[in-house]
């Protein structure tokens, strides 16, 4: 895959990047490692101050950066905005609570037989992150927050299309006054993936992407024995209740599969509707859907942008396609547009059956899947019947309707009354092949520490550490 911004909307090829060289490279791991030395030795506040001076330059240089973001993936300008905020938000929250989340944590003393046990939680070096684009700056911000202010360095390998992104981040970082190559942006391929993460240097690694890449890194990472976060592909249900509410249902149901032109991985895909409200939620669902407005992302009135690439829009007709040929029903959306840029009509698809590719494959695009169900205990049976189990939605006014989904759905969040998204306050991750390990968060952070258990005796009358090895 080349390393070059191409504008979905256009289709036009803006700007090109070589791929850094083998030298170049090593070069990059050996700036970050020393940085590491450097970092570690900054007390959390330090730290802080940095990381407190990089939320300001996001929120100064917002729309500039929205505006690269738009360019890059397509998607909206509005939409990109916000998630330059929301990223200023999160480094400040890593800001304000690093001291606190780092601490040390005592532990029985008593129990242990020592006079003083706790745990503290120290970085672990250099953490190779491979970024996806469909939010380029987020993604990132949300690895890089925690990493960096736990005292760790990071060398992000972003994806191939959000060069500039990645670039910008680094030299946001770095004019925050992070010591240079604290945070290191290397243009290469997925192909480099291997031989970065092989590299002694370099002690762990992040992923936020596709099942197959997760999949390759997951390999490497068990061969080369280094810790590893994978955050996966999903595809959510978004279950829908007699008790709910169903036009608000319907109404985030349609930002829940459409937000950022519907390629988020905590989208709602499958709509999975009690047949009592089935009906009624249907019809509200399409117009909605087929009311978004489709085009130019840089329009404050557009809805909908382009998908990021033209294989990834090909991939997602094909799965509606193949939908169709098969038996189910379009209710909204479902043509190809002529012109430029890859753009995708906001489509309902339903009577799907098991054999249909949707049933089981995560569709990034703006195309949901609408199941009818029963009773509770089909909706839960749809629900959890996929590979994946990132986030989940459930709509019911029930207090113990809303219990029993709190437990029975299978995945690593579950939204009542409201759809996924994430927090820094709230940690972030899938079950299943939607991965592993947590991002945002307390939790968050410290996955990429050294949870280190200190036992402290009482000098030469001590029995020692030894005595009670393990
Ligand atoms: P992708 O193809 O896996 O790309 C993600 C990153 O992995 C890119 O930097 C890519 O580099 C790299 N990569 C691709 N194949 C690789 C391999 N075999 N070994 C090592 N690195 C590899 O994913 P995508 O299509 O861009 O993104 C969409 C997927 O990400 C969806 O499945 C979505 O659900 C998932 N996602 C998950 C989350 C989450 O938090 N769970 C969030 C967002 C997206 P190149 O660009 O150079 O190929």
């Amino acid at each position: 895959m080349p390393i070059a911004t191409t504008n979905p909307a256009t289709g036009q090829v803006l700007k090109t990047y070589e791929a850094m060289s083998t030298e170049q490279l090593d070069a990059a791991i050996e700036r970050t490692d020393l940085a590491f030395r450097q970092l570690r030795a900054t007390t959390v506040e330090q730290r802080a101050g940095w990381m407190r001076a990089a939320a300001d330059l996001l929120d100064a240089e917002r729309d500039e950066i929205a505006r690269i973001m738009t360019t890059e993936m397509g998607k909206t300008y509005v939409a990109a905005q916000a998630e330059v905020t929301k990223c200023a938000t999160a480094a400040r929250f890593y800001a304000d609570k690093a001291s606190a989340f780092l601490a040390d944590q005592p532990a029985d003393a008593d129990a242990v037989k020592a006079t003083r046990a706790f745990i503290r939680y120290q970085p672990i070096g250099v953490v190779l992150a491979v970024m996806p684009w469909n939010f380029p700056l987020w993604q990132v911000m949300r690895f890089a927050a925690p990493a960096l202010m736990a005292g760790n360095t990071g060398l992000l390998k972003h994806a191939s299309n959000v060069p500039q992104t990645a670039l910008l981040l680094e030299d946001v970082f770095r004019r925050a006054g992070f010591p240079e190559g604290a945070f290191t942006a290397v243009l290469v391929g997925s192909d480099a993936v291997d031989r970065i993460l092989s590299d002694p240097r370099v002690r762990a690694a992040t992923l936020t992407g596709s099942e197959t890449a997760g999949r390759s890194i997951a390999q490497i990472a068990g061969r080369e024995l280094k810790k590893t976060v994978l955050e996966l592909g999903g595809s959510d249900p978004f279950v829908v209740m007699p008790s709910a509410d169903v036009d608000r249902a319907a109404e985030v149901a349609t930002t829940a599969r459409c937000q950022n032109n519907g390629q988020s991985c905590i989208a709602a895909k499958r709509f999975i509707v009690h047949t009592d409200v089935f009906d009624a939620f249907a019809e509200k669902f399409a117009a909605n859907m087929a009311a978004l407005r489709v085009g130019d992302p840089m329009d404050p009135n557009t809805d909908v942008g382009p998908l990021a690439s033209e294989r990834g829009r090909d991939e997602v007709h094909a799965q509606v396609r193949d939908a169709v040929d098969n038996g189910a029903t379009v209710l909204c959306g479902g043509e190809l547009p002529g012109g430029d840029g890859w753009f995708y009509p906001p489509t309902v698809v339903t009577d799907l059956t098991p054999q249909m590719r949707m049933w089981s494959e995560e569709v990034f695009g703006p195309v949901a899947g609408l199941y009818r169900v029963s009773s509770y205990s089909e909706a839960i049976e749809v629900a959890n019947g996929t590979s994946f189990g990132l986030g989940s939605n459930a709509w019911t006014r029930d207090p113990a309707e809303q219990e029993r989904f709190a437990t029975d759905l299978d995945a690593g969040n579950v939204f009542i009354n409201g759809m996924t998204t994430s927090y820094p306050e709230l940690p972030f991750g899938g079950v299943k092949n939607s991965g592993y390990g947590r991002e945002l968060s307390e939790l968050g952070m410290r996955e990429f520490c050294n949870i280190k258990t200190v036992w402290v005796g009482e000098g030469a009358a001590s029995a020692g550490a030894g005595a009670h090895a393990e």
